[in-house]
This record gives C-alpha cells, structure tokens and sequence, in this order.
C-alpha cells in the first residue's frame, strides 16, 4: 500500500514517507494509492479488542513498514488513549442515540487520540532512516498540549510549540508547560494566534535551520494523524448495536470527518455521515451553496473548529470528484489564489452524496449545554454541543432515519467559561486537571518577532544534540 497525492504527484510514497513528508511535494495532500479491502473480517474484528483493531486497519495501510513493534506501540497509545475503564466510552443519551466519548486521553481532548499515535510511529519512521525531526507548531490550545503529551521523550524528535501568551486558557496552558521533557520547548509569544502561525510558516522555510536536519509542523493534513481516527468509528458502530448508524462530527478541519469517511469506504459499520460547524462555515457553504469562500475566521465557544479554509476538505473533493486530480489541483490552486471558487453543480451533488453539513450558532450551542444536562444528565463541551444540537435537529426533521453517534471531543472542564454561563455552575474538572494547579511550569518568552524564533530554535536544537 503506497500513497499518492491530491493534485496528480504520482511518485508513490510509501506511510512512512507520507507521514514523514506530511505534505506532498506540489501541495496536494496524501492518499492511499487505492482504498484497500480489508482481508481480514472487519465487523468481527470491530467487535474485538480495539488496539487489535487498530493494529489490522495499520497494516491495511501500510504502516506495517514500520516493522510489528512500532504497529503494536502505537495501537496500544490509542487504545490507552481512547478506552474508559477497558470499555468504548459511548454514552446512551435516550433510544438510538448515543455520544461516543473521544476525551479520556492525556489532555481531554480527541486530538490525543491522533497524536498519541503518530508520535511513536514518527519515532520509527525516523530510527528507520537515522534521521533526526524538528517540529515545530502553533497553537490557540488543543493541538499544542496533546503534541506535547505526545512527543515527549520521543527520541528523535525536538517539538517546539508556540503559544499566544495570555491566550490559550490556563488549563490548555498548564497543560503545556508541566510538562518536563528535554525535547520539548514551550515559547510563549506576545501576540496572538496569527503571529504564532506566521511564526511557524517562516521557520518551515528558513534556511539555517533546514540546514539542521528535517523540519515540519504537526498539522491536521498528516495521513499519519488521520487514520488514527478511523478504528474508533468501526468500534463504535460495532458496540452500539446499531445498523449503519448516522455520526455527526463536531468539525473544524474535517480531519475527523474525513476518517469517518475513510471508514465506512473501507466498508465499515458506518452510515450517513454529517458535519456539524460553528459560524466558521465555509465548508457548510461549499456543500450546501456550491461556494467555497475564506473569510476571516471568528471566535466562537467552540474555538478548535474556528477554521476558515478545512485543510481535509482537499481529500473530499479528490475522491467526490472520482479522485480526478487535475480537477482538485485546479480547484485549490484558484482557492489559494483568490481565496473563493465556485463549484460546478455536478461536483456539488457529488459531495452531498458523500456527506451533509449544517451550521449551528452560538446560541444553539449554549442551549444545547442546558438541554444535554437539563434531559440527559450531561455536561459537555461547546464543540461536542454543536454537533449535538446538529443531531437533533436532523432527528426533529426527519433528516435523521435511524440510529446517530455524536462525537464528543472534549472534557467540558477544558472550556469553563462558556459552559458555566450555560448552566449556571461550573463543570466539574477530573483530577488530572486540577492537580495541574501549583505543578513547575516551564515556558520561553518571546516577542512576535521572526528573528528571536529563528534564535530560540536553533539554540534550543543546538543544545539538544
Ligand atoms: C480539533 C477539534 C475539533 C475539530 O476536528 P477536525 O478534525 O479539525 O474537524 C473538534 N473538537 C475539538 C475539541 C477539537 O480539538
């Protein structure tokens, strides 16, 4: 099983090459060569042990490369990652609705899923070839804690992650900055996310430290941090007892979405699938108007889905348009360009076949907090609120014919703020996170200034060699 790319690179990767290039080498993003079938029987085996499962769906994709060690390593962080007491956290909210719990990691947050993954399987992939990796990151929060959580102690990676100073909430902060690994390096920058990301985007290219060694980012595109998100679907349908089960996806840069995707294609367990956005729609508006449109993004409760441009939407696309490249290098190239496309009818339907999208506002998602508590006893999170507040209006509408699965994302202590004005009292924090209160913290401090980066990195990965 190799790895090709959305806009026709044609010279196949094989996993590790992808996971290792993140990116192809003329921008389009990475995909199997060809959907494979799977040669064992996936429905016995999504009812089976889940690090089982995952380390079936690795090999189906070729990270068997990587040798049986590494498979094994990584399936069982995501098992570790994922399982509450030994069981798939799903939650039965009333009759054939359920919320499947992805936040029992590290961080709480379901991006632990992915990264506790692809740390151990970069690792291997870098032992491999004798080389070394710096990575480098921007975080408004999420992202950044669980990469640290991950990679720390990799033993050949340095992880640099810059965060907007007084930006990120003190638990994603904490969360960071406890953390004590010589290969790691928080940098608080005095600015805000932006500055961080243009921070990150020149580093990528900056020659004294190209000439160090390999350099990337920890990002969403990553083949590596996407199948990390696949077992998770077939074992939920499979231990819902539902039949093609509907999941509605709390979604920012459809990277979850898109596994799910990747799951009933690989012919899972899995039903219609639908994402649910905040007031950052423009995915919502590719699917349902046939506009594809950046617009500045705004703040809303669920911050980790305030994305403007879904980096996955590009493998939507490929494969909704019978993965022709040329079409969807033409269509992200004019994106780029001008930052809005029109897209032909032909291709509109095409992706509605695939998926469905709807926007939920912030009044929607503060209701939704109140109900989940109010009629099921759940305090959750604003992003898993607003796929909530998808699914049951797709179930008072009829949209929604048989079973769902909402995806839930994040401990709701992560996000007090919000959540307390929902409910009038604050979400109770697990132990994890209140024992991160008083531990030694750990963080450089930057202006918004390329130049000082460019400085702190090099020495930081100076130093560490
Ligand atoms: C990142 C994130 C999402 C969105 O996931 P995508 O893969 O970017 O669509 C949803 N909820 C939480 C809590 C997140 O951190």
């Amino acid at each position: 099983m190799n790895y090709i790319g959305t806009r026709g690179f044609k010279e196949q990767r094989s996993f590790a090459g992808a996971l290792l290039d993140g990116l192809a080498p003329d921008g389009g993003l990475y995909v199997p060569q060809a959907w494979p079938t799977p040669d064992f029987d996936l429905s016995a085996a999504s009812n089976g042990g889940y690090a089982d499962l995952t380390v079936q769906l690795l090999n189906l994709f070729g990270v068997g490369v990587l040798g049986d060690q590494a498979v094994k390593a990584a399936a069982q962080r995501t098992e570790d990652a994922f399982l509450r007491d030994g069981a798939v956290p799903l939650t039965r909210l009333e009759n054939d609705l359920y919320l499947l719990e992805l936040y029992h990691g590290p961080t709480h947050a379901f991006k632990d899923m992915a990264m506790q993954m692809m740390a151990p399987l970069t690792d291997a992939a870098l032992a491999q070839r004798g080389e070394k990796l710096t990575l480098v990151t921007a975080t408004s929060g999420d992202t950044g804690a669980a990469a640290v959580r991950a990679f720390a102690g990799s033993e050949h990676v340095k992880l640099i992650v810059f965060h907007p100073l007084g930006r990120v909430s003190p638990v994603q902060r904490l969360q960071m900055t406890t953390v004590q690994a010589d290969n790691v390096l928080n940098v608080g920058v005095n600015g805000d996310f932006d500055d961080c990301q243009k921070i990150v985007k020149a580093l990528l290219s900056e020659p004294a430290l190209k000439a160090q060694g390999l350099i990337s980012s920890v990002n969403s595109i990553n083949w590596g941090r996407l199948l990390g998100q696949v077992p998770y679907y077939l074992s939920a349908a499979a231990h819902s007892g539902l039949d093609k089960p509907e999941f509605v996806v709390p979604t920012g840069n459809f990277g979850d979405a898109f596994a799910g995707w990747v799951a009933r294609q690989i012919g899972g367990n899995v039903g219609h699938l639908h994402a649910a956005v905040n007031r950052n729609d423009a995915l919502n508006q590719a699917i349902n108007n046939g506009r594809y449109v950046r617009r500045q993004a705004v703040e809303t409760a669920s911050v980790s889905m305030d994305v403007q441009a879904p980096s996955n939407f590009e493998r939507l696309v490929f494969e909704a348009s019978g993965r022709d490249a040329g079409a969807t290098r033409d269509l992200f190239n004019a994106f780029g360009q001008s930052g809005e496309v029109a897209l032909s009818g032909h291709l509109q339907e095409a992706l509605k076949s695939e998926v469905s999208a709807s926007t939920v506002s912030e009044d929607q998602t503060k209701a939704t907090i109140k109900l989940a508590y109010e009629k099921y006893g759940q305090v959750i999170c604003p992003h898993t609120a607003v796929a909530l507040s998808a699914a049951l209006t797709r179930r008072e509408t009829g949209e929604a014919k048989g079973g769902q699965i909402v995806l839930s994302t994040a401990h709701a202590a992560k996000f007090p703020a919000f959540v307390t004005e929902a409910l009038g009292f604050e979400p109770k924090a697990p132990d994890a996170i209140t024992n991160l209160y008083g531990l030694t913290e750990t963080l450089s401090e930057m202006p918004a200034d390329v130049t000082a980066a460019v400085t702190t990195v090099k020495a930081f990965i100076e130093w560490i060699d």
